[in-house]
């Protein structure tokens, strides 16, 4: 079948080629076996970037990834590039690309498999079955708004100072991600704002009342920020999808994230705007860093890599039975007690990151059968 799925990988560093690797065995796999072939690209981003051309990423890579349908990154930092220069730093790179493609919703899902349950920092009976998406605006906000910054005072009294601003086609536009992604879940969607004392925020949850109407079949509800950081570790599984600012979403998705006890576990999508045929930028990627400290030892769990790529194919290619096949396979080699390190517990049986893949690939074969 031809390829019509342009994808760019971006490995980056650390662990990053490792665990992309595995994304390489799965898209070898669906060829083969689904008939599902994908145009592949591959380039550089981060410190391997920097020591090959002094500069975290390329404006060739920026025109590469807006031409691609899908990008899918690895991670990017380490030690080796602690003292660069504070604008060529590998993080730059990242920050870069997820601006010049206007990625301004993220989602990051908590999910907790049952195998991994005991895993969480909570107990067992308020995450096993845990299934929630947070979508998280991710360009406006109190991270870019204006003015900012730090200022002396006549007196010597130093002020610092940022602005949380929002417009209405930008609440608009990530609160329609949340609405459209709650049609295709629970049709739930909890927006979280702290509109009793921010006037940003109450603005933020008038929009979302106002484009409740083209939402007739999702129950949308409000929720203050505080209460939600208490309900997310109370009761986690009451939200399906919710919906929040730059920074609530920064701060209620990683304490989420700890309900599901594994930063290898851990995916996360990042989406533009769509064009008028639909098409969306977007990049994928786990959540976790470049772990410098197991990186090139086999040791990495792929499978938060290997749940991006899922999400990738739900949400950039509607291949929702490939997607949940994937996630399926994943979920079985878990119950067959297989582990990487960061989340190996007695009586269960340590794997490499090749033999993870390798396991997940197996599955997919027998479900595929
Ligand atoms: P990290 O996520 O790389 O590692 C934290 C701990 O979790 C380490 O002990 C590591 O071994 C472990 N870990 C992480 N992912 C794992 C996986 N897939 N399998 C097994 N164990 C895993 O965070 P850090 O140590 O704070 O950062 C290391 C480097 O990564 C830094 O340079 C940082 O800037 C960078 N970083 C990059 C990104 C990104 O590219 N998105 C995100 C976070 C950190």
């Amino acid at each position: 079948m031809a390829a019509n799925k342009k994808l760019l990988m971006l490995p980056g560093d650390g662990i990053g080629p490792e665990v992309m690797a595995e994304v390489r065995r799965i898209i070898g796999w669906m060829d083969k076996r689904r008939h599902v072939s994908f145009d592949v690209a591959e380039d550089i981003i981060g410190g391997c970037c920097i020591d090959a051309h002094g500069t975290p990423l390329r404006d060739e890579t920026v025109a590469d990834a807006k031409a691609a349908d899908a990008v899918l990154l690895g991670a990017v930092g380490g030690p080796k590039w602690d003292n660069v220069a504070f604008d060529i730093r590998p993080e730059a790179g990242l920050l870069r690309i997820r601006k010049d493609l206007g990625l301004f919703a993220n989602l990051r899902p908590a999910i907790v498999f049952d195998a991994l349950a005991d895993a969480s920092s909570l107990k067992r009976e308020i995450v096993s079955g845990l299934d929630i998406l947070i979508v998280r605006e991710l360009t406006g906000g109190i991270y870019f708004g204006e003015p900012r910054g730090v200022e002396t005072l006549p007196d010597g009294t130093r002020r610092g100072f940022n602005t949380l601003v929002y417009t209405t086609p930008e609440v608009e536009r990530i609160v329609r991600v949340g609405f459209e992604l709650a049609q295709k879940r629970s049709k739930k969607l909890c927006s979280i704002d702290k509109a009793n004392v921010l006037e940003s925020t109450k603005m933020w949850r008038e929009e979302a009342e106002r484009i409740k109407g083209d939402y007739a079949d999702v129950a949308l509800s409000h929720m203050l920020v505080d209460n939600a950081a208490m309900q997310l570790i109370r009761d986690p599984k009451q939200f399906d999808v919710i919906v929040t600012t730059n920074m609530f979403g920064d701060i209620l998705s990683d304490a989420a994230s700890m309900a599901t006890g594994s930063l290898g576990m851990l995916p996360s999508a990042s989406l533009g705007a769509p064009d008028a045929s639909g098409r969306r930028n977007a990049l994928y990627e786990p959540v976790h860093g470049t772990a410098p400290d197991i990186a090139g030892q086999g040791k990495a769990n792929p499978l938060a890599m290997l749940l991006s790529f899922a999400m990738m194919l739900r949400y950039s290619f509607d291949m929702e039975e490939d997607a949940t096949l994937v996630e399926g396979a994943v979920e079985a080699v878990l119950d067959a007690g297989l582990r990487t390190g960061d989340i190996m517990s007695r009586g269960r049986t340590l794997v490499s990151t090749g033999g993870m893949g390798e396991a997940v690939t197996a599955e997919l074969d027998r479900r595929a059968a």
